[in-house]
């Protein structure tokens, strides 16, 4: 071999790693930014985003709760314990902020869906493929709406029971979507509602009222027909339980002695006889 040969045959080889490189390293990264800055498609949907304004949250939460024997933990209403955490820890406005930004994303998922990718001047200019350009437009499309994603949180619980020198540990994780944790916050607010509710109408309860219904009834129970003088102590009863949404008015209430009042609990008799 001449020292021509050898010459030519190391340009090339170097040549050869010098485009190797670009394609490896230089020529994404080129692709990655041209696209990025002239992509009509991409900067419509940055823009859309931007003024949904999704609230600041991070993609998970964890929060755990410990317990004091391992018998407790095995007891326990795993909704009543999340909806105490998110009551003590105040997560119920992070809920409603994901809840917010979920409903933001799905708008952002629609707007995408009336875009078409166009072909922009650009592509000719620098020498980029049309499929190419597209190609990398949808990645960065991923990119993108994972970002926004991210920004709907999960929760993660922990329920634990630690023995005191540390030995031994049980614990019991769940994960709730943030859908999943609003349906438990909207449900758990409806009872908390109802349970309001029926202490307005407790309250509304009087001595005017109880005596009223007491004349009424011409002092008698509406059950077993026994009064004062037979020595039953009389009172006046919620025919439907406030706790059912009975109202403390007339028509739901009636005189019943403390017998026939115990014997019938919370049950709900239209015909006000047991
Ligand atoms: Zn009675």
């Amino acid at each position: 071999m001449t020292n021509n040969t050898i010459f030519c045959l190391s340009f090339c080889i170097i040549l050869s790693i010098c485009f190797f490189l670009y394609f490896l390293f230089f020529y994404p990264k080129f692709l990655r930014r041209t696209v990025l800055s002239k992509s009509v498609f991409l900067s419509k949907i940055s823009d859309y985003a931007r003024g949904l304004n999704f609230c600041n949250l991070n993609s998970e939460y964890n929060f755990s709760r410990p317990y004091k024997s391992k018998a407790k933990l095995e007891r326990i209403n795993v909704n009543n314990e999340i909806i105490t955490l998110v009551y003590e820890r105040k997560i119920d406005v992070i809920i409603r902020q994901g809840m917010q930004n979920s409903n933001k994303y799905d708008a952002l998922q629609s707007f995408i869906s009336t875009l078409d990718l166009t072909a922009p001047e650009i592509i000719k200019q620098y020498r980029i493929s049309s499929t190419k350009f597209h190609k990398q437009e949808l990645v960065l499309l991923i990119d993108l709406k994972q970002f926004y994603f991210q920004k709907i949180p999960s929760f993660n619980f922990r329920f634990y029971y630690r023995s005191p020198q540390g030995k031994t540990a049980y614990w019991f994780d769940t994960q709730k979507t943030c859908a999943e944790m609003y349906n438990l916050l909207t449900e758990y607010s409806e009872i908390e509602k109802k349970r309001l509710l029926a202490q307005n109408q407790r309250n509304l309860m009087n001595n005017k009222l109880r005596y009223q219904i007491l004349k009424r009834d011409g002092f008698k129970c509406s059950i077993c027909g026994r009064s004062a003088k037979d020595g039953v102590t009389l009172h006046v009863d919620h025919i439907l339980p406030v706790s059912k949404g009975g109202l403390t008015v007339p028509d739901n209430l009636r005189t019943l002695c403390e017998d026939c009042n115990l014997g019938k609990s919370d049950a709900y008799d239209p015909f006000g006889k047991n």
